[in-house]
């Protein structure tokens, strides 16, 4: 087990104090685990309504992150995912308690309705006017009708806003449960998991799953749920959890919704908008109105990767409660979703290279095209390479960059001024900027650029001059657009000396000499890298860590120059 934790037995304490540290809106009760609005007395002597919930810690921002004006007036956090004693409940209820009454709000679990259903009987026996109301959204289990019913899953926290805005409005305890109870008749949830959770007392993860399989319908505790199947794709996997929902919700086209999109704990914000994606898709091909939606981290299982969906039936009025203003720190506010991605017409871009370029001979073309496709199968038979030297020093992304702009080059080919070198380049240089990204996109998009404007006004562009002065261009604007220069530990220390070594080839030296040299020279270059510490790009964050490896933007342009003489030799 690896957590930022102090220490197992203390990670609930921590947590909250964390909590109340960073709002000065909450505080603590003394002496127990329950977060409150600081200004719960205003709440009092105004005669509202308040609010309680609560249960096991472990699956913040529930509860703590409710509280505040509008939502929850206290959350009784237990020890993770136990639910807290009858006296931390009784202390949370009487502490709160004025001429306005309590609602608790509880998700259904036998040990939670036990501890909060008991401590409001024995406010009532003191004369509190308390009530409770338990909310079972998980449709993951059939409803037999029975013994326990559903699951108090991520819904509950629609509940917590509908009867914190009712309360906030001033309505009475009869009517603030009312509002709430027909919220939750009509509110269903379910889940899914690609991985359990660890309970940090425990050490260990609740169950495991396999590499390829994903657990539909869990409950939030790190239990395992009501069937595996194998990960397929997000849509699908998105589709089970929606059916059931419509099937158990009897969830009608035309019929008014609120949906969430709840993140189990450690799922990526990307793979959560793939899932709301798929969601609101899904409901509106199905004919459902979703009218308010939102996507985040809601109700966890602590680090559990997965999601849940919550969907409640809406009204007007309901809409309104779920929109009215609240400063609960976890509450982002709902959105409004669009009926279709809205596209804004971009603005193309303006290519700014001339066409007017000298022309050669058409035999030249042809070497010409036979380079730049060598060079491209050489860059994509390297991804991998690359891709393991930018691991060591870098983030690993160089070779599947580089191989991206090889495939790039392969498509354009056709489309490239082949006759006029110059041009050709400029050309090249404006589909690498578009394709290549990170920090060697734009660093080779100026190099060829440069080069391909030099060539252009060239009248020679089939001499071996040509070429030298080109590269040096490209070497120039490259080092200029990126502040690099010579022992920096960059692509340049290839690229410098091979610009030198053209430069110093005679006129009589063939094309396949003059290039085989140029590839030995950055060869030799790119090694030099092994002793150099890195001032830029992100090989400087490693320091001397980096010493001994060879720079991946350097070998790389090994790997072209050693492609481009090999297209000669045919
Ligand atoms: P990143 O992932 O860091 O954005 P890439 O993986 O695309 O960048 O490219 C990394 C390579 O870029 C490095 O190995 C280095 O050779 C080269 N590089 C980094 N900064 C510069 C610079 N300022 N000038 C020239 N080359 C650079
Ligand atoms: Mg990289």
């Amino acid at each position: 087990m690896k957590k930022l934790i102090n220490d197992p037995l203390r990670v609930v304490d921590d947590m909250l104090q964390g909590v109340v540290l960073a709002d000065q809106r909450l505080a603590l009760l003394e002496g127990e685990n329950i977060v409150v609005r600081r200004d719960f007395h205003t709440l009092k002597a105004d005669c509202k309504v308040s609010l309680i919930s609560g249960g096991g810690a472990g699956h913040e921002p529930a509860h703590g992150g409710y509280v505040g004006s509008g939502m929850l007036t206290a959350a009784v956090a237990g020890p993770v995912f136990t639910s807290p004693s009858v006296d931390a409940v009784l202390s949370a209820i009487m502490t709160v308690a004025g001429p306005g009454s309590v609602l608790l709000i509880v998700k259904n679990y036998t040990g939670d309705r036990l501890n909060f259903g008991l401590a409001a009987e024995i406010a009532r026996a003191a004369g509190v006017d308390v009530d409770m109301l338990v909310v079972g959204d998980d449709v993951a289990l059939d409803d037999d009708g029975g013994r326990v019913g559903r699951r108090g899953i991520a819904g509950t926290v629609f509940i917590h806003k509908v009867a914190g805005a009712a309360a906030e409005a001033g309505l009475s305890l009869k009517q603030v449960k009312a509002e709430a109870q027909r919220a939750a008749a009509g509110l269903f949830s379910m889940g899914l998991a690609l991985g359990a959770c660890t309970v940090p007392a425990a050490g260990k993860p609740g169950f495991t799953l396999a590499d390829d399989e994903v657990e539909y319908g869990l409950g939030i505790h790190g239990e395992s749920g009501v069937r595996r199947g194998h990960v397929q794709r997000a849509g699908e996997m998105v589709r089970v959890l929606l059916e059931r929902i419509v099937e158990q919700g009897d969830l009608k086209a035309g019929e008014r919704i609120a949906l969430m999109v709840n993140n189990l704990g450690g799922t990526a914000v990307q793979e959560l908008d793939i899932v709301a994606g798929e969601a609101l898709s899904g409901f509106a091909s199905r004919g459902l109105n979703v009218e308010a939606v939102m996507v985040g981290t809601f109700l966890t299982a602590l680090e559990m990767p997965g999601c849940s969906l919550s969907v409640m039936r809406i009204d007007d009025s309901m809409l309104a409660r779920l929109h009215a203003p609240t400063d609960a720190g976890a509450w982002p506010g709902m959105s409004t979703p669009a009926l279709d991605v809205a596209r804004v017409p971009a603005v193309a871009t303006a290519e700014n290279h001339s066409t007017q370029g000298t022309e050669w001979a058409q035999p030249n073309a042809q070497v010409l095209r036979r380079v730049l496709q060598a060079i491209s199968r050489a860059l994509q038979d390297n991804e991998e390479v690359l891709t393991e030297l930018d691991s060591v020093v870098g983030d690993g992304d160089i070779g599947i960059s580089l191989a991206r702009g090889a495939r790039a080059i392969d498509e354009a080919l056709d489309t490239l001024a082949l006759d006029r070198p110059g041009v050709a380049l400029q050309q090249l240089s404006a589909v690498l900027r578009r394709v290549l990204g990170g920090t060697s996109g734009p660093l080779y998009a100026v190099f060829v650029l440069r080069a391909g404007v030099r060539l252009s006004a060239h009248a020679e562009p089939d001499s071996i001059a040509a070429w030298a002065e080109a590269f040096q261009a490209g070497c120039d604007g490259m080092a200029r657009l990126g502040g690099a220069s010579a022992g920096d530990r960059t692509m340049l220390d290839a690229l410098i000396p091979a610009a030198a070594d053209l430069a110093r080839q005679t006129s009589d030296a063939s094309a396949l000499e003059a290039a085989t040299q140029v590839a030995i020279a950055a060869e030799f270059g790119a090694e030099s890298t092994r002793n150099m510490l890195a001032s830029k790009g992100r090989s400087s964050y490693l320091g001397n860590r980096a010493l001994g490896h060879i720079d991946p933007g350097a070998f790389a342009v090994t790997v072209w120059a050693r492609a481009v003489a090999s297209a000669f030799e045919s």
